[in-house]
């Protein structure tokens, strides 16, 4: 939801409404990354408006202090980055909330440091941006982490799930579905475009097309 209009999100959660039922949404603190979003308050105010499964993308120093106020606004899962430490203890203050839980690895945080936490998440969340800003170019680099991570979860038949965020769009979904991931979120592509709802249909197109056409 980071593209889409602040003043009118209620409205940009119709403009999907008919396609997608899962909600990315994007917690910038000013202090993990430099940009300010959204908090608990805004979340809430959305979840009286959509039943859609919301999936919080925390970029916060100290996502600890919120998880209750997201659980209680409405969150769905919360995503937490690795890179603020600490995670074995997030992962279980959000599991004890009754929260599902992704974690996060920005695009030069190694495969090695999110991979002793995957047998306890639901998500991996593979940034392909450095996050704190929307618009960005996808970072072709990271597929190889995805195609890394995508290895080790299914050696160990994980129930998780890759996620990919920045710069995804018709032509960087389908590189990383054949990676490996299965989760896409796009901002510009999809609240950039005239008719937001085809542009998600567009990308969920090019995804089928790409694993279909697997060799
Ligand atoms: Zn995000």
């Amino acid at each position: 939801m980071l593209a889409a209009d602040f003043g009118s999100l209620a409205q940009a959660v119709g403009q999907v409404a008919s396609t997608t039922n899962w909600l990315h949404l994007d917690v910038m603190d000013g202090h993990f990354v430099p940009n300010l979003t959204i908090g608990p308050p805004v979340v809430a105010s959305l979840r009286r408006h959509t039943g859609a499964f919301f999936d919080c993308h925390l970029m916060m120093t100290n996502p600890g202090d919120y998880l209750q106020a997201f659980r209680d606004a409405g969150a769905n899962l919360v995503s937490l980055h690795v890179e603020i430490g600490g995670t074995d203890a997030l992962i279980e203050s959000a599991r004890r909330l009754g929260l599902r839980v992704g974690l996060v690895a920005n695009p030069d945080t190694p495969f090695a440091s999110v991979a002793p936490f995957l047998a306890s998440v639901d998500l991996l969340l593979l940034m392909t941006v450095y996050p704190g800003f929307g618009g960005q170019h996808f970072m072709a680099e990271v597929l190889s982490k995805i195609e890394e991570a995508h290895r080790f979860i299914q050696e160990r038949g994980l129930p998780v799930t890759i996620e990919v965020d920045g710069g995804i769009d018709s032509t960087t979904a389908p590189l990383c579905a054949r990676a490996g991931a299965r989760i896409f979120v796009a901002g510009n592509a999809v609240f950039g475009a005239d008719k937001p709802w085809e542009a998600v249909e567009e990308i969920r197109a090019s995804v089928i097309g790409a694993l279909d056409h697997r060799d």
